[in-house]
């Protein structure tokens, strides 16, 4: 299998930067994903690396093969050996699953053909060769365009936003048969997504993007436990952000005491980014570092956590948002002692 190298990308639509000196590595047989806000240019890096949108600046690579280098050579999508898969499916509609699978495969290629009926079966289809897509739901569509783009066997898997038409539960249940399917086949796959669970789901490589630029790339938990900045930080979930202020080399004073701030120097205005799930409520008798007394606005459940949002007690700055695990709903006015786990504190100077 090989790997897919993009080396210094960068592009335009009328003069409009949209990729700005874009370089990513995708090692052969993972997975790795480009996680963004929208517009960010997740697809337009997607569709460079297809050849559907012409190379404006750097290169394309696909293990030891140059595929595009800028003002030098663009090799055509259909000389590629990649496969593409996007969010509409776009399934023909005339043709049985069976065939708008086996779609781009040689005829002559008898192993890739007794591959679809092993991975029919496998992708739980193997009753529906001879239905059409109408006749399909929306995950089996989603199956069936996944074996489409897997039959030709192609070097790299493209996938844009590959889930977002399925509801939460289906979609659940697809992505991990498709990770499955991509891992038995020790496929190199390039995703796109929005959605940060998806993305620490799928990946071992995750991609932060903004504003057409890569921001940090490296393992999803790196990533994750390591945000570079306030932006990384927040793109997991609720956060809280208070400013705080750097009494000491590499210590911060906050409204929950003083945390360790590495290479911050003394006098440093900060911001502690703390996300929303790393409070926790103490009972009487329970003792920990980092605490601080707070006032309960409002609470709600939302499932498999409850949302809180609180006050400081000495009214400090804006009210916090909570996640605290289970169904835990203390009254609106009541105090709680809470304590923040400093492995979800996060410290940037403030407008670095
Ligand atoms: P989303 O998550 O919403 O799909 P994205 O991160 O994939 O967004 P792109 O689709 O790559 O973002 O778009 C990046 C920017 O380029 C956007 O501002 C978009 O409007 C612009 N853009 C994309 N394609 C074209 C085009 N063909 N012509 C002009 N502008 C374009």
């Amino acid at each position: 299998m090989s790997g897919l190298s993009m080396k210094n990308i960068s592009h335009a639509f009328s003069n409009r930067s949209v990729l700005n000196d874009v370089s990513i590595d995708v090692e052969s047989g993972k997975v790795a994903c480009l996680l963004g806000p929208s517009g960010c240019g997740k697809t337009t890096l997607l569709r460079i690396a297809a050849g559907l949108e012409p190379l404006q600046a750097g290169e394309v690579t696909v293990g030891d093969r140059l595929l595009a280098q800028a003002g030098k050579l663009d090799t055509p999508p259909e000389d590629r050996n990649i496969g593409l898969m996007f969010q509409d499916y776009a399934l023909f509609p005339h043709l049985d699953v069976e065939s708008n699978i086996a779609f781009g495969v040689d005829p002559g290629m008898s192993e890739r053909r007794q591959w679809i009926s092993g991975a029919l079966d496998r992708m739980s289809l193997s009753g529906y060769a001879t239905r059409y897509p109408h006749e399909l739901s929306g995950g089996q569509q989603q199956r069936v365009a996944l074996l489409r783009a897997l039959a030709p066997d192609p070097s790299i898997l493209l996938l844009d936003e590959p889930f977002s038409g399925l509801d939460v539960t289906l979609r659940a249940q697809v992505r991990e048969q498709t990770l499955e399917l991509l891992r038995e086949t020790g496929r190199t796959a390039l995703m796109v997504t929005h959605d940060p669970e998806e993305a620490m789901f799928m990946s071992d490589t995750l991609l932060v993007m903004n504003e057409g630029r890569l921001v940090q790339s490296g393992h999803p938990v790196d990533v994750y436990r390591h945000p570079v900045n306030t932006f990384v930080a927040n793109l997991f979930g609720d956060t809280n952000a208070l400013r705080g202020q750097c009494v000491e080399a590499g210590r911060v004073e906050t409204p929950f005491g003083t945390f360790a701030a590495k290479g911050v120097t003394a006098g440093t205005t900060v911001d502690v980014i703390i996300r929303a799930e790393g409070f926790r409520a103490l009972t009487d008798g329970d003792t920990a570092s980092n605490t601080a007394t707070v006032q309960v606005t409002t609470a709600y459940p939302i499932g498999r956590s409850s949302h809180l949002r609180l006050v400081l007690e000495k009214g400090h700055g804006a009210p916090l948002h909570a996640r605290f695990p289970g169904v835990f709903i203390p009254a609106p006015g009541s105090e709680l002692q809470i304590a923040v786990d400093p492995d979800q504190v996060f410290i940037f100077p403030t407008n670095a």
